[in-house]
């Protein structure tokens, strides 16, 4: 066990209610998992946080009471958050908190709950305020908001920058491991069991997500499932994986080669780290999003291979493996963020070329004042 640092979960909570009295709201009820996680370090497989002005309860079954407890008491600045235990439903016991509230306007995570429990919650809301008059509080609504915490998110703080600084260190060491794993005659499956009892052994408490080992020309279908596939010498072998430190998410991919490389191949290799490295160099606070993706993709559409690489660029890394912002062109449903100092996102160009193979490379960036801090370090051609 490392020593905690204190954590800034009263920043946190502070953000989200002056988010509330911009939208004019009374409490907002945080359903995403790593939405509460985020505001109280709770991390459970259920459970539900109420932020209001001055009070916030975490809803919580038996299953995981002991732990809630302890995590309130053993934290401070968490000390003021009731537990609620859920004893029927979450949905009954949340329709009780929120009457207690007294509150109006309670606004919920449009993204993250589903219309018929927000029916089924905002029945049970007005058949509450119908009790005898003395009791009766304000009719209450639900109103829908969209990214409330995940605005907050999207910049890192201290703390987090730690964990995944030191995320990004560990599983460095694990793709430096990992290039010994591939070998001629092994399969796909026998390398991927390897890099995830490596993550383990590394400290990670799981994969983030299910590792990827394409060889060959498997390595052209971009998210190739490991299977019985035997890497050949002349291959490339797309190894992509991450891990969860301390509830943080890092990511990593490497196309490892086995042998010399044909010509083909050193083609699409040489393309994708000249993108890599653009995509790297463009990153810098107040710059778009979508123009450290066009750094990559003009690289790479400059070498005849814009049809090949058919992804977006990166993706934001923390508490999930894919959250914002989201690197990659522009679209009208989108949003474009503008980057700033305190985002962590992954630069992952790749080219994909049916019957050839493919190759991508992937590294985890922190944006800092000057630019970025690249926080993985492994070299490009492992
Ligand atoms: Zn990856
Ligand atoms: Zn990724």
């Amino acid at each position: 066990m490392t020593a905690r640092l204190p954590t800034p979960f009263h920043l946190r909570q502070q953000f989200i209610r002056a988010a509330l009295r911009d939208a004019s709201l009374d409490a907002l009820v945080v359903t995403h998992l790593p939405n509460v996680q985020y505001l109280c370090g709770f991390r459970g497989t259920a459970g539900v946080l109420v932020v209001g002005h001055s009070r916030c309860t975490l809803l919580v079954d038996f299953r995981y009471l002991t732990a809630a407890r302890s995590l309130l008491e053993s934290h401070p600045e968490l000390s003021a958050i009731e537990v609620a235990v859920v004893e029927r439903s979450y949905d009954d016991r949340l329709a009780e908190v929120l009457q207690q509230g007294g509150w109006s306007r309670i606004g919920i995570e449009a993204a993250h709950m589903p219309v018929n429990r927000f029916n089924r919650l905002s029945g049970s809301i007005a058949a509450g305020s119908a009790g005898p008059l003395e009791r009766r509080g304000p009719s209450a609504v639900l109103v829908p908001t969209e990214r409330m915490v995940e605005r907050a998110r999207v910049i890192k703080d201290t703390v987090e920058i730690g964990l995944l600084r030191e995320g990004a260190r560990r599983l460095s060491a694990v793709a430096r491991e990992a290039r010994g794993f591939v070998r001629p005659g092994r399969t796909e499956l026998e390398i991927a069991g390897d890099i995830d009892a490596a993550l383990r052994r590394a400290g990670f408490e799981r994969p983030a997500f299910e590792t990827i080992v394409a060889a060959g020309p498997h390595g052209a279908l971009p998210h190739a499932r490991p299977g019985g596939s035997v890497v050949a010498a002349g291959e490339g072998v797309v190894l992509d994986f991450g891990g969860v430190y301390d509830g943080y998410c890092v990511d990593l991919t490497r196309t490892v080669q086995v042998g010399a490389r044909p010509a083909d191949l050193a083609r699409i290799f040489a393309a994708v780290q000249v993108a890599h490295a653009a995509a790297v160099k463009a990153v810098r606070p107040g710059v778009l999003a979508s123009e450290v993706d066009a750094a990559a993709r003009g690289v790479l559409t400059a070498a005849g291979l814009g049809d090949a690489f058919g992804h977006g660029t990166g993706h934001g890394l923390g508490l999930e493996v894919h959250e914002e912002p989201r690197i990659a062109r522009r679209a009208p449903d989108q949003p474009d963020p503008v980057l700033a100092a305190g985002m962590v996102f992954t630069i992952e160009p790749g080219a994909y070329v049916p019957g050839t193979g493919g190759v991508r490379i992937e590294d985890d960036v922190l944006v800092v004042a000057d630019g970025c801090e690249v926080l993985t370090d492994v070299p490009i051609d492992l």
